[in-house]
């Protein structure tokens, strides 16, 4: 993170309210951050980490800018706040925001930090995998409450128009098939 991105989350954090949390504006963080990835020619999508209701941090994604694929936005923010996600392991409610439903990867950092509910946008047909059941006893009871949230026509906007604009042919027909409605 940079000192513009810390001004830019601060004016967003300025925004919502003490009382006024909750889903909504949780993903309209987290469409804000899919914007900035967007504005920087990346994979528009966006991820908030929310502990007892207090957002800790927001989060874009860099897997173009980086030509990395761990950079997913999921991912770099469990990456990056770690300690904070196990210190609230006990007795606390950890959330996990993301504007389009997280990939293997990250899902699977999901489950094994402990996150207690994920709340994505837009449904990812293609690389999604949240509707998959636990596959044993050991993963079933980390798994995750599992929210389809606010903003998913929006989000899935943002990811067909940059698809499109990137000219990725091989996945621009599976994404329309998608059907967002
Ligand atoms: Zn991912």
């Amino acid at each position: 993170m940079n000192d513009d991105k810390f001004a830019c989350i601060e004016g967003i954090l300025d925004a919502i309210e003490v009382g006024d949390r909750g889903d909504s504006n949780y993903m309209k963080l987290a469409y804000m951050e899919a914007i900035e990835a967007r504005d920087r020619s990346d994979v528009p999508i966006g991820a908030v980490l929310v502990i007892n209701n207090e957002i800790i941090c927001s989060e874009r994604n860099y897997g173009e800018t980086n030509d990395d694929y761990f950079s997913h936005a999921e991912n770099l923010l469990i990456q990056i706040y770690g300690k904070e996600i196990r210190n609230a392991r006990k007795g606390k409610n950890i959330e996990l925001y993301t504007t389009l439903e997280p990939c293997f990867m990250c899902f699977g950092a999901i489950v094994h930090n402990r996150i207690n509910r994920l709340v994505y946008a837009c449904p990812d047909s293609i690389a999604g995998v949240t509707n998959m059941d636990p596959p044993t006893n050991w993963y079933n009871e980390r798994w995750p409450i599992i929210d389809q949230g606010p903003l998913k026509e929006e989000s899935y906007k943002l990811m067909i128009d940059f698809i499109e604009k990137k000219g990725w042919g091989n996945v621009i027909e599976a994404y329309k098939s998608m059907q967002i409605k």
